[in-house]
């Protein structure tokens, strides 16, 4: 891929997880996130959060394929996580150094009665079981661990305290920074400490992704800013759903480019079936999409999430393709 980036002008990406072929919801996520790079003057890079035990090399394969196939390009070569390992290994060092990590000696079960028994904690936040252990609680705890042939968890210490990050569509968003975990058990680091390393590193500056994750900005925006990292620019963008209103997912039916294209739809087919979502019309690649974001603005492609019925859409659209 060609690079013709001049140093400091940063990055948007796309990072997705080669744990499945991409479905519309991801397409239309990468198309907006190039959109938006492209559109801002900034490189784009391609990162494979592939350090998840689900990942598998043959899903990278497909789905740079796919998305190369819609037009989307990157500035050098893709990212992998997996070697990374040293980068992640050097921050926690630092953070753990200057007491920003506890470690958790928490099992699953004991996580679940403690998120149920604190009702005014957030959902699914952690209820500092493991925060302010005496060091001789600590020391039985990690003998306990041991004997099950456990190792210890980390966690960042949020200190309670709550940050603001500004997104592009969902304007100031608040949030209490949870101690979340940082590198588990089996030695795995978590995806929100990972994925502020690099984007953080690799001089990210635009961060567009599902809205589903907004709720994880301000924790990553605290640990960003612990690592004094510049604050980017988050662009939380609606999901595509099901007529459940549930996101997308492979169980959707033919959603993915590969299911797609045995009834016959082209990626040019996919781009401007996902343009028509936002009321471009017959955009057949990523520049043409991004020309029509540049019309419409950030406020263009705000708004409800958009609800895919393939039978409806597929009548509408593309009447001699049906789906079924
Ligand atoms: N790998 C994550 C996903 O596929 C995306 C993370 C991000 O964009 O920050 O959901
Ligand atoms: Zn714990």
């Amino acid at each position: 891929m060609k690079s013709q980036l001049s140093a400091g002008r940063g990055y948007g990406r796309y990072a997705p997880s080669p744990t499945g072929d991409l479905h519309l919801g991801n397409l239309r996520t990468a198309l907006l996130a190039w959109a938006f790079a492209r559109n801002a003057g900034l490189g784009f890079l391609m990162r494979m959060e592939d350090i998840d035990e689900r990942s598998r090399p043959h899903f990278v394969t497909r789905q740079l394929e796919d998305l190369e196939a819609l037009g989307i390009d990157w500035d050098g070569p893709v990212i992998f996580q997996s070697q990374n390992r040293e980068r992640y290994e050097d921050v926690f060092d630092g953070l753990r150094a200057r007491g920003e990590l506890y470690e958790c000696y928490c099992t699953r079960r004991e996580l679940a009665a403690a998120i149920t028994s604190a009702p005014h904690m957030p959902l699914g936040a952690y209820a500092g079981t493991c925060r302010n252990l005496s060091e001789s609680e600590r020391e039985a705890k990690r003998q306990e661990i041991a004997a099950l042939g456990r190792e210890v968890a980390f966690r960042l210490d949020g200190h309670g305290k709550r940050m603001c990050v500004h997104d592009a569509i969902a304007g100031e968003y608040e949030g209490v920074v949870d101690d979340f975990i940082v590198r588990r058990g089996d030695g795995v680091f978590s995806y929100n400490f990972v994925s502020v390393i690099d984007d953080g590193i690799d001089g990210v500056c635009q961060i567009v992704r599902g809205d589903d994750l907004l709720s994880s900005a301000p924790r990553q925006a605290y640990l960003a800013s612990l690592l004094d990292f510049e604050q980017a620019e988050y662009i939380h963008v609606p999901m595509v759903l099901n007529s459940e209103g549930v996101r997308l997912s492979k169980r959707d039916g033919a959603v993915t480019m590969r299911a797609l294209a045995e009834y016959g739809w082209s990626a040019g087919d996919v781009v401007e079936f996902l343009g028509r979502s936002f009321g471009f019309d017959g955009v057949r690649d990523a520049s043409e999409f991004a020309e029509c974001v540049a019309e419409v603005g950030v406020r263009g492609i705000a708004g409800e999430a958009f609800i895919f019925e393939p039978e409806g859409w597929a009548r509408q659209f593309l009447p001699s393709r049906g789906l079924r």
